[in-house]
This record gives structure tokens, C-alpha cells and sequence, in this order.
């Protein structure tokens, strides 16, 4: 059976790249019946917080992303200490004592040289008696010990990989304060959860290659592996500092739907052309790994408003009869309402201000010269209640009355009505303004 999982650490709010990176993995498991694990890779006590590992749920729950099982990494330590020690025991994991200004140390000494900065193992001659020694001043941290050889895979996206073990550090998979590294804890996972197949930023392509080793060495079977490019702004800008602004809470306030951030993020970067797609099984259906290219991304919010506004458009009343209930607008005329509505709007909250509108009226848009003919409109106007014929019959009365036609007839009046120049179409308007102020 296929499975997938989707791995944040919950020390902060997910944005659109982490999304792209959940959507792929659940696709993959939905699309061939299998199982999606949400992994909270929570191993580090300081900078995770119960309050990120909700906002996650609820944000992947608002996108209707659902998982099968919710898995924490700190329930599993106990696990990660017996594969450390399954480690040792073999002979592939080892303590070491430097300190992190050492450890720049070497990478600059190592830099300036023209050498790859890759950890020289020089805790690997250390006796037991320099070992006594160190662990009395601090404690030590472990890494795994690469097998200096050729690590091969073949990405879904990447294609053939090959990265040479002797160019990569050894990976310290317990710090010094004992705490497990996300590399260990991550393998022992995939390997214990069954999982299948693992899509990622290309940010882990270098992990890629140590959790083979690792793998392999705990017993366990290889993923298939698959590393999507990582966004980009619009102009091809790196999107990292300016991702905190992309968290999907912040896209959710706006208004932008949930199904046009996922048709967008499930296309974008494929041979495919992003098409707004009803449902996330028209989304699976069409989606395809392979169509995937390996160059940044570029990744414009703008792009997700067009779509969202179409989107909306397609709604049907018992779509939205939750958030127009809210709005306060009436049952009895809700779907008339949405009607003259839904073309209108970019989001679904705009149609609160159209509410506005016909609830207490607008602020009149009246220019000099049209006062006049405003004031003599107004004296023809029916009274109410209006009705789809009200306007063509007003507006054929005050053409008579006054000789305009055309724009400069419908235009100031429109205006003084709505306080716009653009809006729906006045005939399916006037049943619903409960008020004119002019
Ligand atoms: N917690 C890791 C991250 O967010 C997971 C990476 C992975 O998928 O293995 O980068």
C-alpha cells in the first residue's frame, strides 16, 4: 500500500511552500488509495508549540487536506534511542566533542583551502582516555558514519541522483544536550510508518542521501524520494524571508478559497496549465508527478484572486448560505441576493459590503452637472417595494421627462444609487436596495 506523510515541525504556521510539499504527499496517497500520515516533527522542546500543531490541523482541515493518523515524534523517543544504539552497536555512529566555533573553524580552514567543508572524523581517533577527558568538560554529540560511496536514487522529479558520501559530513543525529536530530527521528519513522514514497523541497536533497545510508543500515526499506523546486518570488526572488507572509492563515483572512490555492499550487511548476479545478478528486485525477521540472518555481498571490473570484462565481446559494446568514441578509431573498452577488465579488467576504449596500443604501456618487437631472429621477422614482421591472420603468420615465439616454441616463443614476460606477445589473439590484440616500 502507498503511503505518504506530511512532516512540519510545529514551530510555526504553515505557508504556501509547505503546502505544496502536503498537497503532493496527500495526492499521491489519495490518488492510489493509500494511507496520508500527518507527522509533527516535534523533537525539539524549545520552538515547538501545542499551539503551531493545532494552527497546522486547522489549516490543512480549512483546505480539506485530511489525514489518516496523527504521528508525534516526541511519543517516540524511546525508538530513536534503540536505533542509536542499534548504531553503535555496528559500529557506524560515533561521539564527538567539538564545539561549534571549532567545528567553523575547520569549515573555514577548509574553504580557504579549496576543500569541501566536510568533517575531517578527527573524533574518530580519539581514545577512550581523550573521550573520559572531553566528557568531562561537555557532552558529546553523535554522528552517523557514511559509507564513503556512491549514494544512488532515482528522484520522481530529479531523475537519476547520485551523491558521493565522502563529499557530505557525517550527519550528527544527537546533539550534545541529547536531544535527537530530525535526520534520525525522520528515518526511524519512515521506516516504522511503512512509508513509501517521501516528496520534499530540493532543501533535502543532501538529507536524501545520508537517510539512504542510514536506512539501509537500520534494516529498513528505501522511499521512493521525489524533490519538488522550491518557490520563488515573481521575479524569480528568493520567497524564504518573505514566506512568513504566505502563511496559509494570512491567504484564509483575505478570502482567497481554498480550492484556488489548491488548483494553483497543484499545477504551478508542471507541464500541466493551472485549471480551477471543483474538487480535490478532479485535482488528483489530473495530477502527475512527472510533469514536475527541477527549476524554481516563481509564485505570484496575485495569481490566486482571479481564480478565487471565479471560484466564488461558480457557488451556489446553499454554498454560502452559512456566511450570508452571518451577514444578516434574509432567507426570503438570499437567493436573488446571491444572484445579483456572486459575478460581483472577488471573495466571498465582499459580500458583506454589497449587503451593506442594499441594507442602508449607499453613499450617493452625484457630480454637479447631473444634480438636476438626479433631483428630477428621484421625483419619478416608484415606491417601493421594487421589482425586476422597477427600473426599466423608472428609467423610461425620467428619459422621457428629461430627453437622455444611453450612458448619460443609466450612468448617474446608477451612481447616485450605488455609490459606484460598476456593479451588478441594476434591474436585479433594485428588488433589493431597501434604502436610496439622495
Ligand atoms: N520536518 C521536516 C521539514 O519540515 C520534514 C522534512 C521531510 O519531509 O522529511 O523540513
Amino acid at each position: 500500500m502507498t503511503v505518504t506523510r506530511f512532516a512540519p515541525s510545529p514551530t510555526g504556521y504553515l505557508h504556501v511552500g509547505n503546502l505544496r510539499t502536503a498537497l503532493f504527499n496527500y495526492m499521491i496517497a489519495r490518488k492510489q488509495g493509500g494511507e496520508f500520515i500527518l507527522r509533527l516533527d516535534d523533537t525539539d522542546p524549545e520552538r515547538s508549540k501545542q499551539e503551531y500543531a493545532d494552527a497546522i490541523m486547522e489549516d490543512l482541515e480549512w483546505l480539506g487536506l485530511t489525514w489518516d493518523r496523527v504521528e508525534k515524534q516526541s511519543d517516540r523517543i524511546g525508538r530513536y534511542e534503540d536505533a542509536a544504539q542499534k548504531l553503535r552497536d555496528m559500529g557506524r555512529f560515533y561521539e564527538c566533542f567539538e564545539t561549534p566555533v571549532e567545528l567553523d573553524l575547520k569549515r573555514k580552514k577548509q574553504l580557504n583551502m579549496g576543500k569541501p567543508p566536510v568533517y575531517d572524523r578527527s573524533a574518530l581517533k580519539l581514545s577512550e582516555d581523550d573521550k573520559n577527558a572531553l566528557r568531562a568538560e561537555r557532552s558529546g554529540h553523535w554522528r552517523f558514519k557514511l559509507d564513503w560511496s556512491a549514494i544512488e536514487w532515482t528522484d520522481g522529479i530529479l531523475g537519476d541522483r547520485s551523491i558521493d558520501g565522502s563529499n557530505v559530513s557525517d550527519p550528527v543525529l544527537i546533539r550534545g544536550d541529547g536531544q535527537f536530530l530530525y535526520t534520525l527521528a525522520s528515518v526511524c519513522d519512515d521506516i516504522d510508518f511503512g512509508i513509501t514514497n517521501v516528496v520534499r523541497g530540493s532543501d533535502h536533497v543532501t538529507n536524501t542521501a545520508t537517510q539512504i545510508q542510514i536506512i539501509q543500515a537500520l534494516g529498513g526499506t528505501v522511499p521512493e524520494f521525489a524533490h519538488h523546486s522550491l518557490l520563488t518570488g515573481p521575479q524569480g526572488e528568493a520567497l524564504s524571508k518573505r514566506l512568513g507572509t504566505l502563511a496559509l492563515r494570512d491567504l484564509r483572512a483575505q478570502g482567497l478559497e481554498p480550492m484556488a490555492i489548491l488548483s494553483h499550487m497543484a499545477r504551478i511548476g508542471s507541464s500541466q496549465p493551472v485549471e480551477l479545478c471543483g474538487s480535490l478528486d478532479e485535482l488528483i485525477a489530473g495530477f502527475d508527478i512527472s510533469t514536475f521540472g527541477a527549476a524554481p518555481t516563481k509564485f505570484d498571490v496575485e495569481d490566486l484572486k482571479p481564480l478565487t473570484s471565479r471560484y466564488v462565481a461558480s457557488l451556489s446559494v446553499e454554498d454560502v448560505t452559512d456566511q450570508l446568514t452571518a451577514m444578516d441578509v434574509p432567507a426570503d431573498v438570499m437567493a436573488e441576493f446571491w444572484d445579483v452577488t456572486r459575478e460581483n465579488i472577488a471573495t466571498r467576504l465582499e459580500a458583506a459590503k454589497w449587503w451593506a449596500l442594499c441594507s442602508e443604501g449607499a453613499d450617493p456618487m452625484i457630480d454637479d452637472e447631473d444634480k438636476e437631472f438626479v433631483e428630477t429621477a428621484k421625483s419619478l422614482l416608484p415606491a417601493q417595494p421594487w421589482t425586476g421591472d422597477t427600473w426599466k420603468t423608472w428609467t423610461g420615465a425620467v428619459k422621457e421627462a428629461t430627453g437622455r439616454k444611453g450612458k448619460s441616463l443609466f450612468m448617474p443614476l446608477r451612481k447616485a444609487l450605488t455609490g459606484m460606477e460598476h456593479g451588478p445589473d441594476m434591474s436585479k439590484l433594485m428588488p433589493l436596495l431597501q434604502r436610496v440616500n439622495f
